[in-house]
């Protein structure tokens, strides 16, 4: 296909597949592999969508949007890796562990032992000192109810909140605080009170109970457009694919019985025998026919609510902090990466952090002065050396959409692959695929759609 052909029939098996994120990017590798001829239309400038970074010239470094991590349940986002044979870019645990400090600045170690799913996390869980004994021994109950459930029972918790299925099974405010949210809210974007039963008991199944190496956490060790995009392209345009970088789709042209082109802000239309929307939900209505926008298949996404987070990276001019990343608990900066020993960096004498803010409602609007403030001070009581450091960079990164928020009663808005319309498709890390607005939704979806694409074809 090219986008200098103008409207009308194009070959048979052509596909134009709209948004360069991860579902778009799947997708497009899948079908050139399919034996597709694929166009990849992406808006910006590069691809990567809501994974990317940037250059700072002051530090003379890549800065990421958000601190991204993965864990070794994402078999597809992992597959995606492989397959753009990118993963040397990245690390993984050999065996889950995570460091949590308190308010009184105790560490204790969630870690994963030798012994076989369920049990893998059983002596950690013990000796977790975050956690009263009552409150241990009521999480142990709710995590064997978790994983004797059916899906199907899972499923019919999509209108209540996990909080309130906690508090029905006698999970006190601490244990959900220092146990369940302490999972939940950087997976799901959102605390229990707002994230509904179903979704979070999906990340208790299939991630953190669902085998010994399930948890193990992942993360690049480039930055996030220095991992994948230019072997994105390059694997397409090998398979004979084309990628458009910095071309806005306007809006699709037909109705009910087919899209016919994709007409761009700039440049000719594109015909295709197929069509991909890989784009977030909130950018879906305005892209369809104008005859399909109040469909109620499609007005479905309009109603998904979306969650900021906020990420502070600081360089101090010494080294702060021998951990890699650790969790706070009773601490707004909720989670700190040491992106210095992360990148392998030689951080001179200095070191940089990642402070990420997930559901970060109350500070998505505050402003950069106010932010920095509190940043510093709450840092200063989980890593007190950052006291008696100068701060010599600091920059923020405010995504006010940067996850669907897996509301209860959201999964009736999460729409699947196949569209009513014979040669529309979806994909996007909101569409339903059961995960959570992950990395990991996002490359499953993208393979959804491709195989919807092959089998309709
Ligand atoms: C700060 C932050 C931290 C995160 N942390 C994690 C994490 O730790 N782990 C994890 O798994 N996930 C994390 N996520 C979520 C994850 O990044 C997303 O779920 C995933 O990248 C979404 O991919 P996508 O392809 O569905 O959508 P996007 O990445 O949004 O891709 C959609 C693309 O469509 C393009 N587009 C839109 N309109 C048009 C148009 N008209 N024409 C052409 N192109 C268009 C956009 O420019 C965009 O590139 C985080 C997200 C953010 C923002």
């Amino acid at each position: 296909m090219d986008d200098n052909d103008a409207q009308g029939p194009a070959a048979a098996g052509t596909v134009l597949v709209v948004g360069g994120g991860l579902a778009g990017i799947s997708a497009a590798c899948e079908l050139a592999d399919l034996g597709h001829r694929v166009t990849l239309l992406e808006k910006r400038p590069f691809l990567g969508g809501r994974t990317y970074s940037f250059f700072d010239k002051q530090t003379d470094s890549e800065v990421d949007n958000g601190q991204h991590i993965f864990m070794k349940s994402c078999t597809a986002y992992i597959g995606l890796l492989d397959r753009l044979n990118v993963r040397h870019k990245t690390y993984l645990q050999s065996r889950m562990r995570v460091t949590v400090y308190d308010a009184q600045r105790r560490p204790s170690a969630l870690y994963s032992s030798m012994l076989p799913a369920p049990f893998h996390l059983v002596l950690s869980f013990l000796r977790y000192r975050h956690l009263s004994w009552g409150d241990k021994a009521a999480i142990a109950r709710a995590a064997f109810a978790i994983r004797r459930m059916s899906e199907g029972r899972r499923k019919e918790l999509d209108g209540i909140s996990f909080c309130d299925w906690l508090s029905a099974r006698g999970q006190s405010a601490r244990a959900i605080e220092a146990f369940w949210d302490l999972i939940i809210l950087p997976v799901c974007n959102d605390d229990s009170r707002r994230v509904s039963a179903s979704q979070a008991i999906m990340v208790f199944q299939d991630g953190f109970l669902g085998g010994r190496h399930a948890a193990d956490i992942g993360y690049a060790t480039v930055g996030l457009s220095s991992l994948l995009a230019g072997e994105a392209q390059r694997y397409i345009e090998q398979r004979g694919g084309k990628v458009i970088v910095g071309k806005s789709l306007q809006s699709l042209e037909g109705d009910q019985q087919g899209i016919r082109c994709a007409r761009l802000y700039s440049g000719p239309s594109i015909g295709a025998d197929a069509y991909l929307l890989a784009v977030p939900p909130r950018q879906l209505g305005k892209l369809l026919p104008e005859t399909l926008r109040k469909h109620e298949f499609f007005d479905r996404a309009s109603r998904l609510a979306m969650s900021p987070i906020v990420n502070v990276h600081l360089w101090f001019d010494r080294q702060v902090t021998d951990l890699e990343f650790a969790a706070f608990l009773d601490n707004d900066v909720q989670w700190v990466f040491n992106k210095t020993a992360i990148y392998g960096e030689d951080g001179g004498q200095g070191q940089r952090l990642c402070i990420s803010l997930s559901a970060a409602h109350k500070f998505i609007d505050m402003p950069k002065d106010q932010l920095y403030r509190l940043v510093v001070d709450e840092l200063r009581r989980a890593i007190p050396a950052t006291g008696e450091a100068s701060v010599t960079r600091f920059i923020v990164v405010r995504e006010r959409y940067a996850t669907f928020a897996p509301r209860p009663g959201s999964a009736a808005y999460r729409l699947p692959s196949r569209t009513p319309v014979r040669n529309l498709f979806l994909a996007g890390a909101w569409t339903d695929t059961g995960w959570p607005s992950t990395m990991e939704s996002a490359v499953r979806s993208g393979e959804n759609a491709a195989r919807a694409i092959a089998t309709a074809a």
